[in-house]
C-alpha cells in the first residue's frame, strides 16, 4: 500500500502541471512594417473602406501581429462599409480582424453595425477619412459588450495615435 502511494506520488511529480491563468488580452501590436503594408492598403483603396486580417501571436496579455492579410471589399456601397465573408484566406485565430473608416463623418471605433456584424473576437478601426491613418482603435469582443484594447506600435509600448 505504501508502494503504490509512493509510485502515485512519483507519477505526480514526474509529470508537473502547468497551470494556465487565462490573462485577458489588453493590447494589440502592430509592428512598424505591418503598419506601413496596411495604411498602404488603406490609402490605395481610399474612399473606398479596406480590411483585411492581421496574423497574430500571442505574448501574455498582447496579441502582436505577425502578417497582413488583405481582404476584398465585397460591398456594394464600398464607401461606406466594408464586408466580406471569413473563409480560407482569414488566418487562424489568434487574428485581428480590422478595416478603415474613410468618411470624415464615420466615428473612429466601432459602430452599432459593426458591433452587430463583426463575427470576430478582436477588431481594429483604422480612421483615415483623408486616405492616411489618423487614429487605430482596437476591441475585444466580450460577453455583453466590445471593449476597447490599447493599440502600441511595437515593444517600446508607444501607443499608436487614438482618435
Ligand atoms: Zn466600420
Amino acid at each position: 500500500m505504501c508502494d503504490s502511494l509512493t509510485k502515485r506520488k512519483d507519477c505526480h511529480i514526474g509529470s508537473p502541471k502547468i497551470i494556465v491563468v487565462p490573462w485577458p488580452i489588453r493590447v494589440i501590436v502592430v509592428p512598424p512594417p505591418i503598419c506601413a503594408s496596411i495604411e498602404s492598403h488603406i490609402t490605395t483603396h481610399h474612399p473606398e473602406e479596406a480590411g483585411g486580417f492581421l496574423d497574430c501571436v500571442r505574448r501574455g496579455r498582447r496579441l502582436r501581429a505577425t502578417r497582413h492579410v488583405p481582404i476584398v471589399n465585397d460591398s456594394a456601397t464600398p464607401e461606406r462599409r466594408f464586408e466580406t465573408t471569413v473563409d480560407g484566406r482569414a488566418p487562424p485565430p489568434p487574428r485581428v480582424f480590422y478595416h478603415s473608416h474613410t468618411s470624415p463623418r464615420s466615428v473612429s471605433g466601432l459602430t452599432q453595425i459593426d458591433e452587430r456584424s463583426i463575427p470576430e473576437t478582436f477588431a481594429l478601426v483604422v480612421f483615415a477619412p483623408h486616405g492616411n491613418a489618423l487614429s487605430y482603435r482596437g476591441f475585444k469582443r466580450g460577453l455583453l459588450n466590445w471593449q476597447e484594447l490599447r493599440i502600441e506600435a511595437d515593444q517600446t509600448a508607444k501607443q499608436l495615435p487614438r482618435l
